[in-house]
């Protein structure tokens, strides 16, 4: 029978510890802030083969992984709207949205987490808005995408790289808003991380830097490189639309090919350098205090035949010829014209706009970027054919108007650098431990004294490694790994959950020197849990079922069947796999708190109750995870659990105190099922109790027994 302290009252002791973990567990149960997901959350959104990495710290983005492609990277990537664009609805707040967008920029989901906007909560309700974020899933971010703008869900047609969303009836302006947000936060997104094409961009934006200001004409800034042109005559507009329907419909670009079509001007206009002096003071004065949240701004000037907008542009709105990209994705420029720009068109320059890109874009103003210009000749008076060419300038911006931060650190080093206070924190119980089994005679001694140690320990694996670190090593863990060997991937995604890796790294030595009992004993969270259950069911005075330990030995086999069993469909039928996985309760009582569906609620609550009358039901005879562990502690080198000729010929004390019945009747230990208590260990040292030893005193003979392994 178990050895824990006998003072009185310790059943009391024993009830508030026990009471104490099951609060704590409670508390971590409890719903997370509204609109501030935390990693589990996003898990549920992403189950396996996605794997949900750390919080970025560079950015507000979980990395998401996929256990089918581990040596790829983050395959994707999920966020919330409102860390990265938090743009004001109607009724003034945010909407926030969880996006996830994969390596390639295709949503790969939006959902709305919270929104306020009035017709959406007392008039048409939630539905339709769900139904509008659900468009997103399998567009891409290089896609123009914008809202129709008819009431009523008519189809809207796209053409070319343009997507048009389905509005929704009297919420158009709304659903704006929400598109806005998402293209904002997934554009801030794919800049910090998808860095397509361009290896420089996976770096952060270049900050402008603060420089004294010189007086310049616009040759000079022409010839600084501060203002960036693009020339073009009539014959090279024509070369444009040779082939097309459109080639030899402008008659004055036959008749004078030589003529220019236009010179497009293009200058960063935030610089001083450069703002000051297009604008002149008293309009560059102005345009800083109009331009308050450090939006990107564009001068585009031209000259020639071609203008940049006609007759029919609204002001304040994009202009339909021009489109800004960087890295291929397309970022919506804004006309900006207000009283302050009274544009000088300087020379001959026919015309001037100001254009501005949104604060939240995530437009790298210090790196290449490429402005088109569409160009477009219809042909025929009734049901014309139009033709559309593009003209591209390459605008890159001056280095020197700029600082350009260091590359952030890979991904992977990224998570460890983040949760190095919990590595070192879980180092620390980690060495704890290894010091309490090197040396186990002074904690295991006293059974009051292991007792708090133990307990403590325990309470610290479930709530801090467990609910609080997510540090539930778990048989998916094993199962994922099967699939990636079987998919001849290699195993470079354990990298990004380095509070896991820790504990695997130290679980697979600590199988080669004292065996599987060092995580199951100590380091496992549903394990401890047990735990407190069991000494709550104690305290309550529950009957304890003790299993005849040969039929406990053979129901434990069970465990091998069902390890197999998940193993083998892990590499032959994934899909199935990851259902069976749920045989472990791990995700539902601690990954995600017991926040999940009843049937699994059901079943956690099921084991931890049949815990309550066998003694740690679970991970004797159901448990996948344990059966590996056991084959793993095969690899164990030493019997290091002491041991005496006198142990189980004749006596049996230890063997009768050992909970999990890993003593077997001829004294040895049965390391497959030792779970490292220091129960017997106590014992051993304790001639109080070992009564060989007392006995041997009693006689007043010297104790010498012959160790035995
Ligand atoms: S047998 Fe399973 S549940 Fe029990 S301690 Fe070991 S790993 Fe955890
Ligand atoms: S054999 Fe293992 S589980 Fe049993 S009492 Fe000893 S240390 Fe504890």
């Amino acid at each position: 029978m178990p050895t824990l302290p006998t003072m009185r009252g310790h059943r009391l002791i024993r009830a508030a510890l026990a009471g104490a973990g099951l609060v704590a567990g409670l508390l971590c149960c409890l719903p997370v802030t509204a609109g501030d997901l935390v990693r589990a959350d996003v898990e549920r959104r992403f189950p396996p083969p996605l794997h949900v990495g750390e919080k970025l710290r560079d950015l507000p983005a979980w990395p998401l992984t996929s256990e089918l492609q581990p040596d790829a990277g983050p395959v994707g990537y999920a966020f919330e709207s409102i860390d990265l664009a938090p743009i004001p609805g109607f009724e003034g707040t945010p909407i926030n949205l969880l996006v996830a967008i994969d390596a390639g920029g295709k949503f790969m989901d939006v959902e709305v987490l919270r929104q306020h906007e009035p017709v959406f909560l007392g008039g048409l309700g939630p539905l339709p808005l769900q139904d509008f974020v659900r468009q997103y899933q399998g567009k891409s971010l290089k896609q123009d995408i914008t809202v129709s703008s008819t009431y009523g869900n008519t189809r809207a047609e796209g053409g070319g790289n343009r997507v048009v969303l389905d509005g929704v009836a009297k919420a158009t302006a709304s659903v704006r808003i929400v598109n806005q947000s998402v293209l904002a936060a997934s554009l801030a997104v794919a800049r910090a991380r998808l860095g397509f094409a361009d290896p420089g961009s996976g770096a952060p934006a270049a900050v402008p830097k603060p420089q004294p200001f010189a007086a310049m004409d616009l040759a000079a800034l022409i010839r600084r490189g501060y203002v960036q042109r693009l020339s073009l005559s009539n014959a090279d507009v024509e070369k444009l639309f040779a082939g097309s329907e459109g080639a030899g419909s402008d008659a004055q670009a036959l008749d004078k090919p030589d003529d220019l079509f236009v010179e497009v001007y293009v200058a960063y206009l935030n610089a001083p350098g450069i703002g000051r002096n297009l604008l002149g003071d008293a309009a560059w004065a102005r345009f800083r205090s109009y331009l308050t949240d450090e939006r990107p701004a564009f001068w585009i000037a031209t000259r020639g035949r071609y203008a940049l907008v006609d007759e029919a542009f609204v002001p304040g709105t994009p202009p339909p010829r021009l489109a800004l990209l960087q890295n291929e994705l397309p970022i919506e420029l804004r006309d900006a014209n207000r009283d302050y720009a009274r544009l000088p068109a300087p020379g001959e320059l026919t015309s001037a706009l100001i254009l501005t890109a949104p604060a939240h874009a995530g437009l790298d103003p210090g790196r290449p970027m490429e402005f088109r210009f569409s160009v477009s000749r219809a042909r025929g008076m009734i049901l014309p054919v139009v033709t559309q060419k593009q003209i591209t300038l390459r605008y890159t911006p001056p280095a020197e108007l700029f600082d350009y931060p260091p590359r952030p650190l890979p991904e992977w080093l990224q998570a460890w650098q983040g949760r190095l206070p919990d590595l070192l924190v879980i180092g620390a119980a980690l060495l704890l431990l290894c010091a309490a089994l090197l040396r186990p005679r002074w904690i295991a001694l006293k059974p009051r004294r292991l007792f708090w140690f133990r307990s403590g320990f325990l309470a610290f694996t479930l709530a801090y490694i467990g609910w609080y670190a997510q540090g539930q090593l778990s048989i998916v863990q094993i199962t994922g790994a099967v699939k990636s060997l079987a998919a001849g991937a290699g195993l470079k995604s354990f990298l990004y959950d380095p509070v896991s890796l820790l504990l695997i790294a130290f679980t697979l030595v600590s199988l080669a020197v004292w065996g599987r009992g060092t995580f199951c004993g100590w380091l496992c969270p549903f394990g401890a849990l047990q735990e407190f259950v069991a000494q709550l069911a104690g305290a309550l005075r529950l009957p304890q079922w003790h299993l005849p330990p040969r039929l406990a030995r053979l129901l434990a086999r069970g465990r091998y069947a069902i390890l197999a069993l998940l193993v083998g469909s892990a590499a032959l039928a994934p899909a199935a796999a990851e259902r069976m996985v749920e045989i472990e309760p791990f995700k539902t009582a601690i990954t995600v708190g017991f926040q999940r569906e009843w049937p699994f609620l059901l079943w956690a609550g099921g084991l931890l109750l049949a815990g309550a009358f066998v003694y740690k039901f679970f991970c004797r005879f159901v448990c996948p995870l344990g059966a590996a562990l056991t084959l793993g502690g095969r690899l164990r080198r030493w019997n290091w659990l002491p041991r005496i000729e006198a142990c189980g010929q004749p006596c049996q004390k230890c063997r009768n105190t050992c909970r999990y019945d890993a003593i077997l009747p001829g004294g040895a230990i049965d390391y497959d099922e030792c779970f490292e208590c220091l129960d017997c260990v106590g014992i051993y040292h304790d001639i109080r109790r070992c009564g060989p030893q007392r006995l041997q005193a009693a006689r007043g003979r010297p104790v010498e027994f012959r160790r035995r392994r």
